[in-house]
């Protein structure tokens, strides 16, 4: 016998979204959020190449992150795409799902999935400390949270992003012969570090390596204020054009920070803005000298305060410590539950390798 779904009963939290190898699968709308294999239709969080893919049949997703994707895998990045508006709904199937903002990048949203009153929240990636450059995260209640935990233990605690970026521009006062090279992660971090800096009064260019050239232009496009931004130019990588940059502040992405590139600037000052800075063996490791804890995904303290706030009584954890936080939504009197989903870690920030061995003060 055969029965629309209108006439069928609410579906347990399990039946309306499944983990499977290519992503969470929603069947009532037969369609994956974020899948990391091709598949027929994918609804997309924010622009990471974890999450982001090229080659889906079909992408819904906010018009930024829809933009970034069509900046990194070129306009044929999916058979169609359909632009998900802010805080509306599209309803798929029997399924609605709306997109509400998640703090994490530009453009970054949450998919609230919501069927016959049921509603579940795939958060993708995020954070709550203050970000000038995309809108902050909106909690929104539901019966099952879906959340990352990238920095899922306690020693994961960021400190204010405007105090690791004072200690940038002070280390810049007192060595002003120096190139400060600071690596970023080239799609958020890096424009997010910049908006700080001139936050912070900072007036001077900043200068940018090519690969993170064209998503600062977006983010400038899409109106963030990032200042004077100047692309460094080929004759700046001889010797003679380098001496230029001396006391200037050069932004690339992590892995040039380590490599030759950096090397000829004039007496470098290597930086590097991220959460897993909070590791000091992880730093000495990558030869960062001016370590800044400056994370785009959430903190142990904010990892906690969402679960609260959203009132789930079922957590169901994506990738990162997900062992650690299920542990912790178990004292919380929540059910928490590892998904063991495989093929996400952000660019860099969300290294599953190495653990906290050693934490900064
Ligand atoms: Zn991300
Ligand atoms: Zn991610």
């Amino acid at each position: 016998m055969t029965r629309a779904f209108g006439n069928r009963p609410p579906l347990r939290p399990s039946e309306l979204l499944i983990p499977t190898p290519a992503g969470l699968y929603c069947p009532p709308a037969d369609v994956y959020i974020d899948p990391v294999r091709p598949v027929a239709r994918a609804l997309i969080t924010h622009g990471h190449s974890d999450h982001a893919r090229a080659g889906h049949g079909a992408v819904l997703a906010t018009r930024e992150t829809l933009a970034i994707m069509a900046l990194r895998y070129g306009e044929a990045f999916a058979g169609s795409r359909q632009v998900a508006a802010p805080g509306g709904t599209t309803r798929i199937g029997e399924v609605d799902f709306r997109f509400v903002p998640a703090g994490h990048v530009l453009g970054s949203a949450q998919i609230v999935v919501e069927h016959k009153g049921l509603r579940i929240v795939v958060s993708g990636d995020y954070k709550r400390e203050r970000d000038p450059t995309c809108a902050p995260f909106e909690p929104v209640v539901c019966d099952v949270f879906i959340t990352e935990a990238t920095f899922g233990l306690p020693v994961f605690r960021h400190p204010p992003a405007s105090a690791e970026t004072a200690k940038l521009l002070d280390s810049v006062r007192l060595f002003p012969e120096r190139t400060h090279i600071v690596g970023a992660y080239s799609l958020g971090k890096a424009q997010r570090l910049m908006a700080l800096i001139r936050e912070a009064g900072y007036e001077r260019p900043l200068f940018i390596h090519g690969a993170v050239e064209k998503i600062t232009e977006l983010y400038q496009a899409e109106g963030i204020p990032l200042g004077d931004v100047r692309k460094i130019e080929p004759g700046e990588r001889k010797a003679e054009g380098r001496k230029a940059l001396a006391g200037e502040i050069v932004i690339c992405p992590p892995s040039a920070i380590q490599d030759l590139w950096s090397r000829r600037f004039p007496d470098p000052v290597t930086a590097f803005a991220s959460g897993w800075m909070r590791v000091r063996a992880r730093a000495r490791q990558k030869g960062v000298e001016l370590p800044l804890i400056i994370s785009d995904h959430a903190d142990w303290d904010d990892l906690q305060e969402t679960i609260r706030e959203v009132q789930a009584g079922e957590i169901w954890i994506t990738h990162g410590e997900a062992e650690a936080l299920a542990h912790w939504c178990g004292t919380a009197g929540l059910k928490g539950m590892p998904l063991h989903l495989v093929g996400y870690g952000d660019e860099g920030e969300a290294e599953p390798e190495g653990k906290p061995a050693e934490v900064a003060p």
